[in-house]
């Protein structure tokens, strides 16, 4: 099910240095500051900055920050930090804001040479005269302004004159072009608001598609790289790089979004999340953003890793999620050392162990990875295993603990159930268990054998920890995205989160937030860094142990 990377922009870039087009390669990765970075972006990110790496070019990180309703600084940083946490590093930081002076002399020029004009038609006016693919667009009754009273009324835009919507400066292409975008786009607006670079310089501000081609001309990119969704502005986008008389000349290249099975991205969505506390912030484990991701215990390893794979091609698709996990698998497999955890303790006495008495046994750190060497872990009288460990009928092929069966407990003994005790409820509360000290584990003993062996923790000295177990946040096979889509708050699952309290090895007790365990066939945990307490450790799932995606 994996698909073969592919990269037709490495091609073009290719081409372009050997045929001279460019001398040096430059890229950017240009979010709106309007929410925090998600597993999409992860793709664009990897691309433009390997992209340029590859080829010892250049990339710039450049907010995309023309809209000052919606964007915040907090977002600023947290875009920032997850750049280098993925492990690039920009070469020009910028903010479109600081190109808003340019950005409005170049719009006079077009004034200047008849190529825009100040449009007094509302917005609904101005959508419904573009017209459709199928019909025509209707010319404004203002299209035929003098350059004298366009520039005299968009200096009165700039100063404040008029309110919201009242007036645009559109530009003037072709009312009957087929591609609808070429119909005089509106290339400024009016907002009267507070703009967190800009402040209250400015109530005009420029439309994306006009501000994002002189944006990538002004930095000299030369390959700017955005999603299909922009294909069809290609043609305005070159439009504005040659009658704004831009020295450099970028070209844009369109690339296939990511979508992941079970999960929603857009910012606008996931802001939703947020703010109707469907999920406990931007962090959440259960969000595909960069933050969440990390918080779970994602790698920046395995997901560069991820991204590589899916490669980069020109036609929609959705992945499944359950690949992003096959890479954390890989990447943890042979770094994380292999513990044991109780997630839903239930007591074990084995009665003809001696009473006080306390033994260390010797536990491999990590069984595919000798280097890891190994740790001491207690023994004694009083243990934990997991309640699934344990049935008082057990049905055929059932293994583990049943009155009267043996098993062996990983890095011990064997033991076999004698007798269950239960509450007045008749819940099993506790079992008492026998061993025999010829079964010790390491001790070469071929005397019988036993078919299951289970995990288990020492009572006395076991470290309370919570767990917190994930199922996808989102109940539906694909998402293709679609931005209008409202439905997704519907298709939210009910069971995301699953919260356990039990036990961990006493090595355990002070892991540091971030760290990451494989517990002993539950999968692979990471250190929560913000619900962790000192001596109660809080553990994110990030993956079980095994799926049909692993080789
Ligand atoms: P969203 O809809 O999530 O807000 P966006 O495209 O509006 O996404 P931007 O901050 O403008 O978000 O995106 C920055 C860059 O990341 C853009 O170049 C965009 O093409 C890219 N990008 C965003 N989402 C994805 C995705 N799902 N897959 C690949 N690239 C993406
Ligand atoms: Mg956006
Ligand atoms: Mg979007």
């Amino acid at each position: 099910n994996k698909t073969s990377s592919s990269n037709f922009i490495k091609n073009i870039v290719i081409d372009d240095l050997a045929a001279g087009r460019v001398k040096e390669i430059v890229t950017r990765f240009p979010p709106e500051p309007n929410g925090y970075l998600h597993i999409g972006h992860a793709k664009s990110i990897c691309l433009n900055f390997e992209l340029a790496d590859e080829f010892k070019g250049r990339t710039n990180l450049r907010f995309d920050d023309t809209n000052p309703v919606k964007e915040d600084v907090e977002y600023v940083e947290s875009i920032k930090q997850d750049v280098k946490w993925l492990g690039f590093d920009w070469d020009g930081l910028f903010f479109a804001s600081d190109y808003f002076g340019e950005m409005y002399e170049r719009a006079l020029l077009l004034i200047r040479k008849g190529l825009a004009y100040v449009d007094d038609q509302s917005a609904d006016e101005i959508r419904e005269s573009r017209g459709t693919l199928t019909e025509p667009g209707k010319p404004s009754p203002y299209r035929d302004r003098s350059p004298e009273d366009n520039l005299a009324l968009f200096e009165r835009m700039k100063n404040g004159e008029f309110a919201n919507g009242e007036k645009v400066l559109r530009a003037k292409i072709d009312m009957s072009s087929p591609n609808v975008n070429m119909r005089d786009p509106v290339i400024y607006r009016i907002v009267h608001a507070h703009h967190h670079n800009t402040g209250d310089a400015w109530v005009i501000y420029p439309m994306y598609a006009f501000a994002h081609p002189l944006e990538d001309a002004i930095e000299g990119v030369t390959h700017s790289i955005c999603t299909l969704e922009f294909e069809d502005q290609r043609p305005f986008y070159d439009w504005v790089v040659a009658q704004c008389e831009m020295p450099s000349v970028p070209r844009q290249y369109e690339f296939n979004r990511l979508n992941l099975t079970n999960t929603v991205m857009s910012k606008r969505k996931l802001k939703q999340l947020v703010d109707e506390k469907v999920v406990d912030g931007w962090d959440d484990p259960r969000m595909p953003t960069i933050s969440g991701l990390r918080r779970k215990g994602y790698t920046p390893e395995a997901i560069r890793a991820f991204c590589r794979e899916i490669g980069v091609a020109k036609s929609y698709g959705v992945v499944d999620e359950r690949m992003l996990e096959h890479f954390i698998r890989e990447d943890l497999k042979l770094k994380a050392l292999r513990t044991m955890a109780v997630l839903r303790p239930l007591k074990v006495v084995i009665t003809n162990y001696p009473e006080g008495q306390t033994e260390w046994l010797d536990a491999e750190n990590n069984s595919e990875n000798e280097e890891m060497g190994s740790r001491s872990i207690p023994f004694s009288r009083e243990i934990y295993i997991e309640q699934d460990d344990f049935m008082e009928v057990p049905p055929a092929k059932y293994f583990r603990l049943f009155p009267g069966n043996e098993v062996r407990l990983k890095h011990a003994y064997f033991i076999k159930c004698e007798e269950v005790v239960k509450n007045e409820a008749g819940e099993v509360v506790e079992l008492r268990c026998t061993y025999d000290p010829e079964t010790k584990s390491g001790s070469g003993f071929t005397g019988r054998k036993v078919k299951g062996t289970i995990h288990w923790i020492e009572a006395s000295q076991a470290v309370p920890a919570d767990f917190r177990l994930y199922e996808p946040l989102i109940l539906d096979e694909s998402d293709e995205d679609d931005a209008e889509d409202k439905s997704f708050l519907e298709r939210i699952n009910p069971h995301s989160l699953e919260t356990l309290s039990g036990f961990v090895e006493p090595g355990m007790k002070e892991a540091a937030a971030q760290e990451k365990f494989q517990f002993f066939r539950h999968g692979y945990f990471n250190v929560d860094p913000k619900d962790s307490a000192p001596g109660r450790p809080a553990f994110n799932r990030i993956v079980s142990l095994k799926s049909s995606f692993d080789a």
